[in-house]
């Protein structure tokens, strides 16, 4: 059974634009899908509508497990970190904001940083940070609440090409030990077919879907 299901999915906005029309989508516990496609064919407005950021106009989305639709870890393009906050203060927010003292928090903020590569830097600033460590700290935030499902919307976009693929690397890591399904944004062929088990290509006439490619079954 599907982690979430996605069901004749329309999205239109108030200026008309429709992003997303008759988008289907059964996610499976466990894959890392890429959603590939041109700017503007509407994986952005995919992922917010998983994420419950935004309402379809039509359509059902299907939880399996409601728990999963309540911890869902996003990360953004840019990393979007408190500016004058230090690292730990950034990943322990998702925490505080669910309750947590800082010294009930503290084990699983730590446990987090490391598996991110940051435990030596808990006290640094973000704007001491390079573009990937930002990224890490932001991928750490998402995490830090231990969540079902990570939505990725172009994490690496604004990195060069050397982060970008260790990065990349890293996350398969911290996917594998955290057990982790992931839905990741790319404009990017290459970066879909080395990150992904599953793609699923958007075309640029609004959200018409093209057959998934299963990664795994193509290379056996
Ligand atoms: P992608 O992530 O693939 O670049 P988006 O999902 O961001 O695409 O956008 C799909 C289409 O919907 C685009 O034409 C975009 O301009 C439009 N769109 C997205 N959000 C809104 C909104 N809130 N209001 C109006 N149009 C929007
Ligand atoms: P909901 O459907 O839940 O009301 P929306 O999809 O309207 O949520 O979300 C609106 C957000 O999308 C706004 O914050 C807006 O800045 C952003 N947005 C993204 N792309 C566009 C776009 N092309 N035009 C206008 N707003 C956009």
């Amino acid at each position: 059974e599907p982690l979430v299901s996605l069901r004749g999915i329309g999205k239109s906005f108030a200026n008309g634009v429709a992003a997303l029309e008759n988008f289907d989508l059964d996610l499976r516990d466990g894959e890392f899908l890429t959603l590939l496609g041109p700017s503007g064919c509407g994986k952005s407005t995919a992922l917010r509508l998983i994420a419950g950021l935004a309402t379809p106009s039509a359509g059902v989305i299907d939880w399996r497990d409601s728990a999963a639709a309540h911890n869902i870890g996003f990360v953004f393009q840019e990393a979007t970190l408190l500016p004058w906050a230090d690292v730990f203060a950034n990943v322990y927010l998702p925490l505080r904001l669910a309750g947590k003292t800082r010294e009930a928090a503290a084990p699983l903020v730590r446990e987090t940083l490391a598996l991110v590569g940051l435990a030596d830097y808990e006290t640094a600033l973000p704007r001491q940070l390079s573009g990937g460590m930002k990224m890490r700290v932001a991928i750490a935030r998402a995490l830090v609440t231990r969540p079902r499902l990570l939505l990725m919307d172009e994490p690496f976009a604004a990195l060069d090409e050397v982060t970008r693929f260790r990065l990349g690397d890293d996350l398969l890591a911290m996917k594998q030990r955290l057990d982790t399904t992931i839905v990741f944004v790319t404009h990017s062929i290459y970066e879909s077919v080395y990150l992904s088990t599953r793609i699923l290509a958007l075309s640029a006439r609004g959200g018409a879907t093209v057959d998934a490619i299963d990664i795994d079954a193509a290379i056996a």
